[in-house]
C-alpha cells in the first residue's frame, strides 16, 4: 500500500501519464514513436534515473503508470519478447555499465527495438559457470573471442548478447572472467537452433570464431566479470520466479479454469490436491509481492533464489495435476511442429505443452539443486559446500 507521500507521487504520476496521452492519441500514434516518447518522458521504468527512461523514484510506483497506459489501450513494448533484455541486461547495464553504454543500450532495449540474449552457459560450464572456457584475447583496443555457448534462449532474435569470457587463464577461475556486450551481427557469430522436448526451439547453440569486440563494449573491469555476472544471475532468478501475477495467474490459473470447466472429472483425491496447490500458489504469489517490495528498497538478494525454486516446483506439480485432470485428453499433444517462438511462454497452449515446458523450469536460471545450495548457505547460514578448486588457476584445473 502507498504511504500518503507515495499517494501524492502516484497522483502526480497519473497526471503525467494523462498529459502524455493527451498529446498523443495511442490509437493513432506510430507504435515505435510512441514508445520512444514514453521512454524520453521518464515513464518507461520509473525507478531508472532521469534521462534513462525513469525518474529515480520507487519501483513500487511502476504499476500506477502501467495501469494508466493499459487503460488507454496504449501500445506495449511486448515484454514477453525481451525477457532477458528487460529482466537481466537492463539492471546489469544500469548497475555496471558506463554512462555512454547506458545511453546507447537502454532506450532501444526498453522499446523492444533491440532484443538481448545471454551467452553464459557452455557445454562444460552450466552450474559451474565460473569454469567457462570461451576465451577473449586482448588485441589493441579490441578483444578477439573464440568459444562455444549453449542453451542460448532467443539468440536467433537477438541483436545484443550478455557475454562472459575468460580473459586470464592463469588466475583462479572466478577472477579471470570479463563481461562484455556482444553485437550478434558481428562476423564470426553463428547461431544454430536446438530443438527441445516441446518440439520448439526457444534456444540455440552459438559458435564464436574470432569474433572482434571493441573494448568500449566491455561491462565492468577486466577480470571483474564474475561480480557483474552475480548481479545478472540474481536478477534472472527474480525475473523468472518473482514476476507480478494476479491471484489465480500463471500456472494455477490454467488448472483452476480446467477444474471449474469439468466438474465431472473431479475426485476426492484431485479435490484435495487442487486445494493444496491453490493455497501454495497463493502463498508463492504473496511471497513474490514481498520480494518485489524488498527489491524496490534496493538490490536483489539471495531470496530471489528461493522464489525461483518454489516457482519451478509449483509449475511442475500444477502442470502434472492439470494433465491428470484432463484424463486421456491430457495425453494428446497438440502440435509437434518445430517452431522458433518469440520468447518463452510457460502458460500457453494445452496441458501437455505446459507439462513438458515446466520440466525446464528447474534447470533454466540455475538448477533447483544449485538454488537449494544458495538458500542453505546465504539465506539460512548453513556451512558452505566444500569447494577444493577455489584458488587453483583455471588452466591447471582438470577439464
Ligand atoms: C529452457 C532453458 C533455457 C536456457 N536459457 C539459457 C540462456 O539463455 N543462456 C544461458 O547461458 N543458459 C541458458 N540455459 C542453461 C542453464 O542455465 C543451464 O542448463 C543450467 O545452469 C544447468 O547447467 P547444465 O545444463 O550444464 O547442467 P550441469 O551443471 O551439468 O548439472 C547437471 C546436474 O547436476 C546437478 N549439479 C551440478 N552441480 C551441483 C552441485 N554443486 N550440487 C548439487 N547438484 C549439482 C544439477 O543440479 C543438475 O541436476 C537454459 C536452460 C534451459 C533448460
Amino acid at each position: 500500500m502507498l504511504s500518503p507521500v507515495g499517494g501524492v507521487i502516484a497522483d502526480e504520476l497519473r497526471g503525467q501519464v494523462r498529459e502524455f496521452l493527451a498529446a498523443r492519441d495511442p490509437a493513432a500514434a506510430d507504435r515505435l514513436g510512441f514508445l520512444r516518447a514514453r521512454f524520453d518522458a521518464g515513464l518507461a521504468w520509473v525507478h531508472y534515473p532521469a534521462g534513462l527512461g525513469g525518474q529515480g523514484i520507487s519501483r513500487a510506483l511502476q504499476p500506477v503508470v502501467d495501469a494508466e497506459f493499459a487503460a488507454a489501450g496504449a501500445p506495449t513494448n511486448k515484454p514477453e519478447r525481451n525477457g532477458i533484455g528487460l529482466g537481466m541486461a537492463a539492471p546489469t547495464i544500469a548497475a555496471s555499465g558506463s554512462g555512454e553504454q547506458q545511453k546507447r543500450w537502454l532506450r532501444p532495449l526498453w522499446t523492444g527495438e533491440e532484443i538481448w540474449c545471454q551467452l553464459f552457459s557452455e557445454p562444460g560450464a552450466g552450474s559451474d559457470l565460473a569454469g567457462l572456457a570461451t576465451r577473449a584475447v586482448a588485441d589493441g583496443d579490441t578483444w578477439v573471442v573464440t568459444g562455444q555457448k549453449v542453451w542460448t534462449s532467443s539468440a536467433h532474435l537477438a541483436r545484443w548478447a550478455l557475454l562472459l569470457a575468460r580473459t586470464n587463464p592463469d588466475l583462479p577461475k572466478h577472477q579471470g572472467i570479463t563481461y562484455f556486450a556482444l553485437d550478434m551481427t558481428t562476423p564470426g557469430v553463428e547461431v544454430r537452433p536446438l530443438r527441445q522436448l516441446t518440439g520448439e526451439a526457444e534456444f540455440n547453440e552459438v559458435f564464436l570464431s574470432g569474433v572482434v569486440i571493441p573494448d568500449a563494449d566491455r561491462i565492468g573491469g577486466v577480470g571483474a566479470g564474475w561480480q557483474v555476472a552475480t548481479a545478472t544471475l540474481m536478477n534472472e532468478r527474480v525475473s523468472i520466479g518473482g514476476a507480478a501475477l494476479p491471484r489465480e495467474g500463471g500456472m494455477i490459473g490454467a488448472a483452476v479454469a480446467s477444474w471449474r470447466a469439468h466438474p465431472q472429472r473431479r475426485t476426492a483425491g484431485l479435490h484435495d490436491r487442487m486445494l493444496r496447490l491453490w493455497a501454495d500458489a497463493e502463498i508463492a504469489r504473496l511471497a513474490g509481492v514481498r520480494l518485489r517490495q524488498q527489491l524496490a528498497a534496493g538490490y536483489p538478494g539471495p531470496e530471489g533464489s528461493a522464489a525461483k525454486l518454489v516457482f519451478a516446483r509449483l509449475n511442475q506439480e500444477i502442470s502434472e495435476f492439470d494433465v491428470e485432470l484432463s484424463g486421456a485428453e491430457g495425453l494428446r499433444y497438440d502440435d509437434w511442429t518445430m517452431r522458433r517462438p518469440e520468447g518463452a511462454n510457460f502458460y500457453g497452449r494445452g496441458p501437455g505443452y505446459r507439462f513438458l515446458r515446466s520440466t525446464g523450469n528447474s534447470i533454466e536460471g540455475g538448477t533447483s539443486e544449485i538454488l537449494r545450495n544458495i538458500v542453505a548457505e546465504r539465506v539460512l547460514g548453513l556451512p558452505p559446500e566444500n569447494r577444493v578448486d577455489k584458488d587453483v588457476p583455471w588452466k591447471d584445473l582438470p577439464r
